[in-house]
């Protein structure tokens, strides 16, 4: 049988928090309350959740510090984050995808709108949830463990870097444009520009240091994972 979807709702307001929880129980997903950062922390080390839906004002640590602090602990850094922020809080959102966040959603909401985020998120998540290793000359990206090394040393690469590697990887020889790589990597962020493509490139190769040149540009295109580069291939 499959296991029902686990929502760690993080949110003190009783009455927000009850009414996402019996949506989502109607929809065959498993919600848990947490008030603040410390009982939510409490529920994380009992049982990872599969999604994480997070108040940005929170009494104690707000959302952000939060974020910022799950997306850095190994255990949780894979597991999706859904801001819930004010409207119109438009820094908000931006500082809250800065953080980690997989995506926001403003109060108030509607629950269908809801739904097909935290849907989103899960689909998404899919693939990394399925522990394969892939490879491409000497560098390798363990979806499972996270972890991804060149030549056997192990690189530090950030979250949406690392997702951004795994569907380079997985899709190599391939160009992406701008745009499908904001599709296949970031999702639905309506408001990110194209250019924020280009601002995790640049990090991305930054972190995979010498084999930074697999991910080559392809002018008036996009962009191309290659296991091949003539640069690697000359050395
Ligand atoms: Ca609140």
């Amino acid at each position: 049988m499959k296991k029902m979807p686990q929502v760690l709702i993080v949110e003190d307001e009783p009455a927000i928090a009850e009414l996402i929880a019996v949506n989502l129980r109607h929809n065959g997903l498993q919600p848990i309350w947490a008030e603040d950062g410390d009982s939510a922390q409490r529920e994380i080390d009992a049982v990872l959740p599969d999604v994480i839906l997070l108040d940005w004002m929170l009494p104690g640590q707000s959302g952000l510090a939060l974020a910022r602090k799950w997306r850095a602990d190994g255990r949780t850094k894979a597991v999706p984050i859904i801001m819930l922020t004010a409207r119109g809080d438009e820094p908000d959102k931006v500082a809250g995808l800065d953080a980690g966040a997989d995506d926001y959603i403003t109060k108030p909401f509607s629950t269908q709108e809801l739904l097909a985020r935290i849907r989103a998120v899960l689909r998404r998540r899919a693939p990394e949830q399925v522990n394969d290793s892939v490879a491409q000359g000497d560098l390798v990206l363990d979806a499972g463990t996270h972890r991804v090394t060149y030549q056997g040393r192990a690189l530090k690469i950030g979250p949406t870097e690392f997702k951004l590697l795994h569907f380079f990887m997985k899709h190599a020889e391939r160009v992406h444009s701008r745009a499908q790589l904001l599709d296949k990597v970031w999702g639905d962020h309506v408001f990110i520009e194209e250019r924020t493509v280009d601002v995790h490139v640049k990090r991305l190769r930054e972190a995979l240091g010498a084999a930074g040149v697999m991910v080559e540009t392809v002018r008036g295109a996009g962009y191309r994972f290659t296991s091949q580069p003539p640069a690697l291939m000359q050395a």
